[in-house]
């Protein structure tokens, strides 16, 4: 891609999700066992060891008897319940209680349902029987060697499942990144301290691990003063073991705002230092070999913004989803002021859904400092440039922030 030039030039929303996905490749794969595998998204094909189901079993709780057989009263000669292998050949006459998922005994037989019997000691006798047989026949579901589920898509509860089922209990996926995330400035305060005058809480930190928990990623936290020393020693003795660098805070041209030096020091190329979207003007993205790091605006808001549009979309690349557009469309529940505003805005809002169509109701935002919206945005409205009005019941552009497998 041609980068914006001399990185100074104000890159685009668009230019800048178009560089991440080329500069994250997807990581190497690993074998994880299954109650680590949740979300991850699968490398190779997975296939059926043996039939399934593995042997005829009964798909009710009844009575196995001979197809043929058209007797009016039939013995009860065994009892088979699920687990059970008891391999016998029925004679005319003969039938066996048998449990749902009880292994049949033998072929050419159907099963009556409980409801339909009538057990009169060791007798049984039928009070309907129609041509249902009432069995899940061996590799009905699916034959030895066929492949159940194909590479390329994440894994979901159900095909969790189905992996278990066919005792597929490593499965091939690809590596999770390793993120470390540096909450820079002087001014931020664990949450769980009480900020003296003129400090404030850190609730950057809390955001990015509960972003990245949605992919199953535990980062590397550290929060460092704004000191160039100190958040150079941070980073160097962590930046090795990472493959996502996020640093929040002095992305800006400021005099304190030292991320851009910082990268630029531990050997990073800066990409962009700008974009042209709003919130998050000052957004800095940079790579070392197969490493990439973003400056993000301290801005909580700004921080949303970013994380939900750059950094998922690295994010996504790293593990190797399938890059379809973010973008969804849906129906304005109320009208929106952009006040013609020069740069493309993404506007915190909450979607929903109304009779099968996705609908927004754009929330509160006056500065990317307004943390207040975040109570209940779950969603961003890409409002185009110069964009005066978007009128109630219009159509727009949105982006949610819940992922979805
Ligand atoms: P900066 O990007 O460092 O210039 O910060 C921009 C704004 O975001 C300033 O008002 C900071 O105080 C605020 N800010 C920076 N880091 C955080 C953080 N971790 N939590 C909350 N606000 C922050
Ligand atoms: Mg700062």
């Amino acid at each position: 891609m041609n980068l914006p030039a001399a990185n100074n030039r104000a890159a685009s929303a668009h230019e800048v999700l178009k560089l991440v996905r080329e500069i994250c490749p997807p990581l190497a794969a690993e074998r994880v066992s299954l109650p680590h595998a949740a979300g991850r998204m699968l490398r190779e094909p997975v296939s059926a060891p043996e039939d399934q189901p593995p042997f005829a079993r009964s798909s009710v709780d009844g009575f196995a008897v001979r197809l043929d057989d058209t007797a009016a009263r039939f013995r009860v000669v065994d009892e088979i319940r699920a687990g059970d292998w008891k391999p016998r050949q029925l004679q005319p006459g003969e039938a066996v209680r048998i449990a749902t998922g009880g292994a049949l005994p033998g072929d050419g037989l159907q099963v009556v349902m409980r409801e339909d019997a009538e057990r009169e000691g060791e007798f049984v006798s039928f009070s309907r029987r129609d041509s249902e047989r009432n069995i899940r026949f061996r590799g009905e579901d699916a034959h030895t060697r066929q492949i159940l589920v194909e590479p390329g898509i994440p894994l979901r509860p159900g095909t969790l499942g189905l992996l278990a089922s066919v005792g597929c209990t490593l499965p091939l996926v690809t590596k999770l990144p390793r993120v470390l995330h540096l909450a820079t400035g002087n001014e931020i305060v664990p949450p769980e301290e009480t900020p003296q005058s003129g400090q404030i809480r850190d609730s950057n930190s809390t955001l990015v691990r509960a972003f990245l928990d949605q992919w199953r990623i535990q980062p590397t936290q550290l929060r460092v003063p704004e000191d160039e020393a100190a958040a150079r020693t941070a980073l160097e003795s962590s930046a090795r073991e990472s493959d996502l660098i996020l640093v929040s805070g002095g992305a800006s041209v400021g005099e304190h705002d030292f991320t851009r030096h910082l990268l630029e020091q531990i050997g990073f190329t800066i990409h962009i230092s700008k974009t042209t979207a709003r919130p998050g003007k000052p957004l800095i993205v940079a790579q070392h070999g197969n490493k990439v790091a973003f400056g993000l605006p301290g801005n909580p808001l700004a921080h949303f913004v970013c994380l939900n549009l750059y950094v998922r979309a690295a994010l996504d690349a790293f593990v190797g989803r399938p890059v379809a557009s973010a973008f969804q469309t849906g129906v304005l529940l109320t009208e929106l002021h952009a006040d013609g505003n020069a740069r493309e805005t993404f506007w915190p809002a909450q979607w929903g859904l109304r009779d099968g169509v996705a609908t927004l109701t754009p929330l509160r935002w006056s500065s990317s400092g307004d943390l207040t919206s975040l109570a209940s945005a779950n969603a961003l409205i890409r409002v185009p440039v110069s964009a005066e009005r978007l009128e109630r019941s219009g159509w727009v552009e949105f982006i949610s922030t819940e992922i979805s497998s």
